[in-house]
């Protein structure tokens, strides 16, 4: 099959969707579709939709995925880029390790490449989005979770493999229990998820909030970001002071890792982020800058340009970033259809 120009596909694999995209060399977008995560049928059935919205993005761009240079996919969970499996990842229906990777291959005819979700969202970030005047940076991604990436001198710094977890940050010892069973975690009071526990908690004590009603008005059985945006437009009392503290916790967290970090750049995206947008850029901005130890030099703050597509546009760099020094660190296992 002759290959097309330059062409790839990014795959990022969420909780509640499935986002496709086909870019240009250049890191244009030419195709994408979207398809709802499958909460039964297990990561074979994953694997299936995860084939069907990728084709559908090649047909949107007059391609086959045949044709692609590769396939990238960011996915959560514990990832061997190697063998090409993630194993327990939160919100999927699966336990244990999958080879998705050499599935997706097999499915799509093209070589796959997987990445973290959040890494791989930050290196688009910093290839074609609000990071591009940088060299050093940090991604904040506040949703369901709060999710980081880091690149230091143009390189991804993934540590051992688990570097970047600013959401597992403590900003009081003792404090909330977060999700990962400790305490005190920015996640804990940031973390979407971790906002609609407490308001559940705190409406079972009788606080007065609209967050449940505009969440069955919608038909939404979670709180999600625009829950929470609408009942903030309300002023609703419950939804403010989660708010609040979830800024002051992303403020806290970010301004210790500038201390440590010293990066350019903060960039902030995920659900909430680039729901809330701009105003709540400048407020995280306003918590962390008393913080920092070098408060006449703070890093630039930004929200994440490339919007919701960012994920599956940074995947589809996990094949030959544009700028190529970011390569180094980001090389990871690939497999052929063959294999
Ligand atoms: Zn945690």
């Amino acid at each position: 099959v002759p290959k097309a120009t330059g062409l790839r596909g990014g795959i990022d694999l969420g909780g509640t969707k499935v986002q496709a995209v086909v870019v240009d060399e250049r890191g244009t977008v030419l195709g994408e579709h979207r398809e709802p995560t499958p909460v039964d049928g297990g990561a074979e059935m994953v694997v299936t939709v995860m084939a069907t919205a990728m084709r559908s993005a090649a047909e949107a761009a007059g391609v086959r995925t045949s044709q692609l240079d590769g396939i990238g996919v960011g996915c959560p969970g514990a990832i061997d880029a190697d063998a090409g499996t993630v194993a327990d990842p939160p919100n999927l229906p699966w336990k244990g390790a999958y080879p998705i990777g050499p599935e997706l291959s097999r499915a799509l005819g093209a070589p796959v490449r997987l990445g973290n979700d959040v890494r791989v969202a930050t290196v688009g970030e910093y290839e074609l989005g609000a990071g591009k005047p940088y060299r050093s940076l940090l991604g904040v991604y506040w949703g369901t979770g709060v999710g980081g990436g880091v690149i230091i001198d143009g390189v991804p710094w993934n540590g051992r493999g688990a570097a970047g977890e600013i959401g597992h940050t403590v900003i009081r010892a003792g404090g909330a229990l977060c999700h990962c069973g400790h305490r005190g975690h920015v996640e804990a009071y940031a973390g979407r998820a971790s906002m609609e526990e407490r308001a559940r908690r705190m409406m079972r004590r009788g606080v007065k909030s609209s967050l449940l009603s505009i969440m069955e008005a919608r038909g939404r059985d979670r709180m999600t970001s625009g829950v929470f945006a609408r009942a903030l437009e309300h002023g609703d009392k419950l939804a403010i002071h989660l708010i609040d503290r979830a800024v002051e916790a992303l403020g806290i967290g970010i301004a210790s890792a500038i201390s440590l970090l010293d990066v350019e750049a903060v960039i902030i995206g995920g659900g909430l982020g680039l729901r809330l947008g701009e105003d709540y850029v400048r407020r995280i901005e306003t918590q962390m800058r008393p913080q920092l130890l070098v408060a006449a030099r703070p890093p630039a703050m930004h929200l994440a340009a490339l919007g919701d597509l960012g994920g599956a546009i940074g995947a589809a760099l996990l094949f030959e970033p544009v700028r190529r020094s970011a390569a180094a660190g980001n090389r990871v296992g690939q497999h052929g259809p063959g294999r």
